[in-house]
This record gives C-alpha cells, sequence and structure tokens, in this order.
C-alpha cells in the first residue's frame, strides 16, 4: 500500500489521500490481507510492515524550487521499486502516489506483481503521462467517482477497473447515533483553493447574511497565525486567500479557524446546518462530502464532479448549477432530515465496504495477469 512521502497515515488533520488509506487498510487486513505500508516513518497505522525512507512527511518541502525538492518522490519510489522486487510474496500494490507511482510502476518487469493504481485527482493533468499509457497488462487504475473516470484521457480509460467511492470511519454506525443539535452556519470544509471555492462562499455569506465558516489550510499554512507570519509567497492558494478571501473574512459573518482536526472538525461539522460546496472544478472523490453526510449534516452545492453521485437531492442535500441559488437553497437545508444523511452514510460509505470493494478489484487485476 504506498502511501507516498507527503504525509503520515493517518494524518495529523488535512490529508486525503492519507486520510483514505488509514480508512481503508484496517477492515483490509480484518478481511485478511497483509499490508505493507509505504510512508514515512512517523506513520502510526498499525500495519504488518512498513518501508519508509523519511523519517517525516515531506508536505512543507512542496514550498520549495523544484529543483530542491525533486528528489523527494524518487527517494520514496526508489525504496517502493526494490521493496516490490525484492520481498518474497507481494501480491499486489495498491499504489497512491500521484502521477510517479504509475510510471515507475509500470515500468517493473512482467513478472512482477500487478498494480491497482487509485487516481484520487483531476485527470486533465499529466496529459503526456495520461494520454499515452500503456499498463501491459499489469497495471490498472480505478477512480473515486464515475465523473471523474469518465473525463479520464482515453488511453487511461482503457485501463480502469472501475470506480470505489471514498469512506469514512464516521460512517461506522451512524443510522444508530443520536442526530446532531444543530446551530445556524454553515461551513466549507477543504483545502482554501480556487476550485474548493471559498471566494464564491464568502461573497454570498455578506451578500445573503449566513455565518460561513472555513476550515482547512492555505497552502503549508495551518492557522491564521502561521500565515500572518509570512509576508510575501509564491504558492497560489496564498495569493488566492489574500486577494479573494480574506477580505471577506471578518471574523464575525465569515471565519477562517485554520485547520481543524477531529474530533473538533467533526463536531463543527455536525453542528452546522449544512456544508456548502461553491466549487470551481469536478471535485474527484470529495472525502469531506461523506463525512459531512456521516455526522448528519446536508450538503449544498454545485451539481460538479462527484456531488450527484454522493448527494441525493431533496433527502441527503441540495444541488444546482447557479450560485445565486446557493443562498436560498442552505436555507432549505434546515428542513432537511440529519437521520437520513447518517444512514445514507452507513449505508454507502463505511470503510468496510470500501475495503470489500478493492478486495474485488484487487482480484480481479490479479487474474487480469
Ligand atoms: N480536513 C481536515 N481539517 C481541515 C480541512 C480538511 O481534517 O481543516 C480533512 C477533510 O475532513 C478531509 C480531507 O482533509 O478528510 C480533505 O479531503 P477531500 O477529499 O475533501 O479534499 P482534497 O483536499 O483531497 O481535494
Amino acid at each position: 500500500m504506498n502511501a507516498g512521502p507527503w504525509l503520515p497515515v493517518p494524518p495529523d488533520g488535512y490529508g486525503g489521500i492519507e486520510n483514505i488509506v488509514a480508512t481503508l487498510v484496517p477492515p483490509l487486513r480484518e478481511l485478511g490481507v497483509e499490508v505493507v505500508l509505504a510512508s514515512v516513518g512517523s506513520s502510526t497505522l498499525e500495519v504488518d510492515d512498513l518501508v519508509t525512507v523519511f523519517p517525516e512527511g515531506q508536505f512543507r518541502q512542496l514550498q520549495r524550487p523544484y529543483n530542491q525538492v525533486n528528489g523527494v518522490v524518487p527517494a520514496h519510489q526508489h525504496a517502493v521499486v526494490r521493496a516490490v522486487r525484492e520481498r518474497a510474496g507481494i501480491d499486489l500494490v495498491h499504489d497512491h502516489v500521484e502521477a510517479a507511482g504509475l510510471a515507475t510502476l509500470a515500468a517493473l518487469g512482467p513478472d512482477d506483481p500487478p498494480v491497482l493504481h487509485t487516481l484520487h485527482w483531476d485527470l486533465h493533468k499529466h496529459p503526456e503521462l495520461y494520454g499515452t499509457f500503456d499498463g501491459g497488462g499489469r497495471v490498472w487504475v480505478n477512480g473515486v467517482s464515475v465523473d471523474q473516470i469518465s473525463r479520464a484521457p482515453e488511453a487511461l480509460r482503457a485501463h480502469a477497473v472501475g470506480h470505489v467511492h471514498l469512506a469514512t470511519p464516521l460512517a461506522d454506525g451512524a443510522d444508530r447515533r443520536r442526530p446532531p443539535d444543530k446551530g445556524d452556519h454553515v461551513v466549507i470544509m477543504g483545502r482554501i483553493t480556487p476550485g474548493k471555492g471559498q471566494d464564491v462562499g464568502v461573497r454570498l455569506a455578506h451578500q445573503h447574511g449566513f455565518d460561513l465558516v472555513l476550515a482547512g489550510p492555505v497552502g503549508p499554512y495551518h492557522s491564521p497565525a502561521a500565515l500572518a507570519a509570512v509576508s510575501t509567497s509564491d504558492n497560489p492558494d496564498v495569493a488566492y486567500y489574500r486577494e479573494r478571501v480574506e477580505p471577506y473574512v471578518d471574523g464575525w459573518r465569515v471565519r477562517w479557524l485554520g485547520t481543524v482536526r477531529p474530533p473538533a472538525r467533526d463536531d463543527l461539522v455536525a453542528g452546522a446546518r449544512a456544508v456548502l460546496a461553491p466549487l470551481r472544478w469536478s471535485e474527484p472523490g470529495g472525502t469531506f462530502v461523506v463525512e459531512a453526510l456521516a455526522v448528519g449534516t446536508p450538503v449544498v452545492g454545485l451539481s460538479m464532479g462527484c456531488l450527484p453521485e454522493l448527494i441525493d437531492h431533496g433527502r441527503t442535500g441540495f444541488l444546482t448549477d447557479s450560485d445565486d441559488e446557493l443562498p436560498d437553497l442552505l436555507a432549505a437545508a434546515t428542513k432537511l432530515d440529519p437521520s437520513e444523511c447518517m444512514r445514507e452514510a452507513a449505508r454507502r460509505f463505511t470503510p468496510s465496504l470500501m475495503a470489500a470493494r478493492y478486495l474485488e478489484l484487487y482480484r480481479q487485476v490479479a487474474s487480469r495477469c
């Protein structure tokens, strides 16, 4: 299970891919799968063995110029490839490392183990790799939503064995928990970045008078104090926050909390009347969506990416094609039943369901080799 060199598994707060690996591995092991994790030394997830190069996550390095950080992924992948070739008994590699994981594992020989590479990101990236990809009958990919895979370049889509929706441990037993007490605030949960549309959310909050809380990092900065200490930055998300979001953050109508870690994160979302998703990109998998449902909070957003697959309009949230309709839909969300959201999460987004689906794909991939 290759989780890459960026963050430990589980991550401390923010970390979409690392959270999913931490969610997937325990039920896989319960199903009898032995898991060797390739990650950083500070990972605490219980596994059968750990392959590691870096003692700590290298996420902060991403802010440095390319020629200073371009050894990080190769160093990690080098260790992964060696482990795959030298260790006996690896039946399959489940890889989550963007671009480099797919490329290096596909470059191994026909006698090396089969690979399932999960695509967690926007598939318009890396057109040179995805547009000509050839897995040699040994390397296959899966998406995290139907929408995402349907937009993939043809050569990549030809390697797809399907999709697996994301899951959250919060979905376990969600149908047996008491629905949460609701406050009046709305939350946007996620990295502050143009694709997640925080600029739209903050503008609507002021124009239409609703309380909005933003949770998530701005680039590598996890708190308002950490960001305030930086005068100049080349990070595009820092520029986005400063130019298009911060002018609306008045600490009253709109607040930015920085990264909020569980359990405070889950309490914040559970107490919200809705999670808002004014997306500006085709959200591929949307962990924040399944987490919101699991704690009894409907999602109101633009009908983009995976949202129509995860949200049942009128029952577990509302979707629209127009920003202008979002405020009315946020008001209507107070009429939705939180228990309905929790039941949906318990039915569709549990870790054991995700693990069973991946095991099915592992078998499918192994049988194709
Ligand atoms: N997250 C968090 N605290 C924050 C912001 C985000 O714990 O302040 C978590 C969020 O709950 C989710 C993950 O980080 O589990 C982000 O994954 P998602 O698929 O929603 O977005 P991505 O960043 O991968 O596009």
